[in-house]
């Protein structure tokens, strides 16, 4: 048997620990050669006062050990408390989050018999950034990043994983209709990145239908890839389908280290009770086992796992009167699974983790070198603050404060065009985009013409509050365009 590999546990919160026990005893008793350290993250140390819900002991750790076993935990509701679980994907690189979804019929009801689906989603870009400013006082904002780069790592991954898991298509989501910067770029490097693997079917959906026909026909995906908001909810929706958000495993995976979990979260109502189902975060400690090459063990729980399940030993969430045998708590679950270590299922599929290949995905996923683009500044948009104006008005305040540069070409409110030629029956916030372009069409803009320009409108009173540029990248038109622009 190997040597015992460093990892380190998180208890979390709510219904954590005790699917955190129950998950543990269950490898110890697989014979799973680990050397755990524990750490405190999640609502006790937020409520020491530390606002990110993990002290530096705790990264020290995350850091030394490379492998993060951890449980669901709370995040307080209001201000000033940054998720834990985004702070932590993000600052480990952990970019990838790969959610697989089954569906255990005739043993686990489920709205569909045949689910067999993973999700593979960007862990670290998208609103999740969690950068938002309120403006104005009627008007809030969060920036939605993507970046190439971070979509051409995920979208190689999940090629790559399913290359490497026998997998036969991959579907991107996107909402690309609306948002054709940001969705845009991640299914333009899609359908690039999938040219390169020619064995692989590849479609893309809009997100909208995408997860309708995800929820109606599951059967017709094998691996999902998209953004981290749809990732986020598909995932959970994927789960439930299967017949409990209780089921799903994940694996968070980057290139420093990776962290497990279950998909769900910390289910306050029913923590402390006995009541929870530990297989999503068993389901999470599998795919442990598998990165740290104890594919034995991991093995053996699985398929221990599955025999539970498939003899009926259900918790509450799966429990039913035609599918189930014996309603279990939390521990006495983990005692089922514990007494059947060694033994295979006989009508649900058996695991063999024997001669798996993922250690390398991880590195096929490398970045290629970008040729650097030229980049030049066509114009500006001057996003001002008047609650008093109309569009008409503003539009007034604005030309009559401009420079020789630039001039006034449209004013948007909340994305529609009101100014030239509005109509009476669109709704104004106090929230104005202006766009600047150049009076001489060909004329070369300068960061000096910005800076002018807003000298001018600050100095005739003008409130704006932030502005943004726009580019063209080797000639290509780089921001969107205003409705009836
Ligand atoms: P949740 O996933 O905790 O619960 C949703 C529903 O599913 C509840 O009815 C719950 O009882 C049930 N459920 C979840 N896990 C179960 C299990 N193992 N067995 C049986 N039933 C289960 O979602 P929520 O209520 O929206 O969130 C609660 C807290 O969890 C919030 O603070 C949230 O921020 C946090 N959260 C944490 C993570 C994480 O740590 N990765 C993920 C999601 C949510």
């Amino acid at each position: 048997m190997s040597s015992k590999v460093p990892i380190t546990v998180a208890h979390g919160d709510g219904i954590g620990p005790e699917i955190m026990d129950a998950t543990l005893r269950i490898m110890d008793a697989a014979g799973a050669q680990l050397d755990i350290e524990t750490i405190e993250v999640g609502e006790k140390v937020y409520k020491r006062g530390i606002t990110s819900g993990i002290d530096d002991s705790a990264w020290d750790s995350l850091l030394r050990t490379r492998v993060f076993l951890k449980a669901p935990i709370t995040t307080p509701q209001g201000g000033g408390y940054k998720s834990l679980n985004v702070t932590m994907r993000k600052t480990l690189d952990l970019f990838a989050n790969v959610r697989p979804c089954l569906s255990y019929t005739p043993f686990v009801d489920s709205k569909h018999d045949k689910v067999d689906v993973v999700i593979v989603r960007e862990n670290e870009e998208d609103l999740y950034a969690g950068i938002e400013h309120q403006q104005t006082q009627q008007v809030v904002q969060c920036l939605k990043l993507i970046t190439r780069p971070g979509s051409e790592k995920i979208i190689r991954y999940a090629f790559e994983y399913a290359r490497a898991y026998g997998r036969k298509k991959v579907t991107c989501f996107t909402k690309d209709n609306i948002m054709k910067q940001t969705d845009g770029l991640f299914h333009r490097v899609f359908d690039e990145i999938a040219a390169e693997y020619p064995d692989i079917e590849n479609e893309h959906w809009i997100i909208d239908i995408g997860s309708a026909l995800l929820a109606n026909s599951p059967e017709q995906f094998d691996v999902i890839v998209t953004l981290n908001l749809y990732g986020d909810i598909i995932s959970d929706i994927a789960a439930q389908i299967t017949g409990s958000v209780g089921l799903g495993g994940s694996a968070n995976v980057g290139e420093h280290c990776s962290m497990f979990e279950a998909i769900h979260g910390s289910a306050p109502t029913i923590a402390g009770q006995n009541l929870a189902n530990p297989s999503g975060l068993l389901n999470g400690a599998i795919q442990m086992l598998r990165h740290i090459n104890q594919h034995d063990v991991a093995e053996k729980i699985h398929n221990a796992w599955l025999t539970t399940i498939e003899d009926g030993i259900h918790t509450g969430d799966i429990y039913s009167e035609k599918s189930s045998k014996q309603k279990v708590g939390t521990r006495e679950f983990a005692d089922a699974v514990i007494e059947r270590l060694g033994r295979s299922p006989r009508q649900l599929q058996a695991v063999s983790y024997e001669s798996s290949d993922r250690g390398s995905i991880l590195d096929r996923v490398k970045l290629k070198p970008q040729p650097r683009m030229t980049k030049a500044l066509v114009g500006i948009d001057v996003f001002v603050d008047d609650a008093d104006c109309s569009a008409d008005q503003v539009a007034e305040q604005l030309n009559n404060n401009s420079t020789d540069a630039l001039k006034l070409k449209l004013i948007t409110n909340r994305g529609v065009k009101v100014w030239p030629q509005g109509y009476d029956s669109t709704f104004c916030t106090d929230h104005w985009r202006c766009r600047f372009v150049p009076r001489n069409a060909d004329a070369e803009l300068s960061r000096q013409d910005v800076v002018d320009l807003l000298g001018a409108l600050n100095a005739g009173g003008v409130d704006f509050i932030k502005t943004e540029h726009l580019y063209t990248f080797d000639g290509t038109r780089a921001y969107s365009l205003a409705q009836g622009e």
